[in-house]
């Protein structure tokens, strides 16, 4: 569903490489939560759930594994991040767009992040809106954050 590759799938912009990537590899560590929740959608996209289990905090990690990650995002294409605002350090408004099937999700939420062990960990998340599924028409924009119209992009 990325449309160049080389760009984050977290839509900073900025290259793979420059953005989540070496955060994903482990050869860096996200300096602030807003890095490491861009990551972590970037994680969701590449389907890199040991990332995602690995940067829960301890304490919201307890009953969860890999496997149960994996089954819980089965199907799902996620799409576009948009990071709405960092009202504070330790948290990060964002909405996310995912696809499944052809059906659409927006996730408006507020994620909550803690420093454990020196390293920024997600600790939960306050929903703020959970919509869909809705469809899209082949002339709305596409939402994986191309600004293309849908039926020039991802229906194609
Ligand atoms: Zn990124
Ligand atoms: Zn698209």
């Amino acid at each position: 569903m990325q449309h160049n590759s080389r760009y984050c799938p977290c839509n900073s912009n900025k290259l793979f490489a420059d953005c989540c990537e070496p955060f994903l590899s482990r050869s860096d560590f996200p300096q602030t939560a807003e890095q490491l929740m861009r990551s972590r959608f970037s994680a969701y996209v590449k389907k890199n759930y040991q990332y995602i289990l690995d940067t829960y905090a301890t304490k919201s990690r307890q009953n969860l594994s890999v496997n149960e990650l994996q089954q819980a995002d089965k199907g799902t294409q996620w799409l576009s991040l948009e990071v709405v605002s960092c009202a504070n350090q330790n948290s990060v408004e964002f909405k996310a767009y995912s696809q499944v099937d052809n059906t659409f999700y927006l996730l408006h939420e507020v994620s909550h992040f803690q420093i454990e062990s020196e390293k920024w960990v997600y600790v939960d998340g306050k929903i703020i809106k959970d919509t869909g599924p809705f469809t899209l028409s082949r002339n709305d924009q596409c939402l994986c954050g191309s600004g293309k119209k849908y039926k020039k992009c991802c229906l194609s």
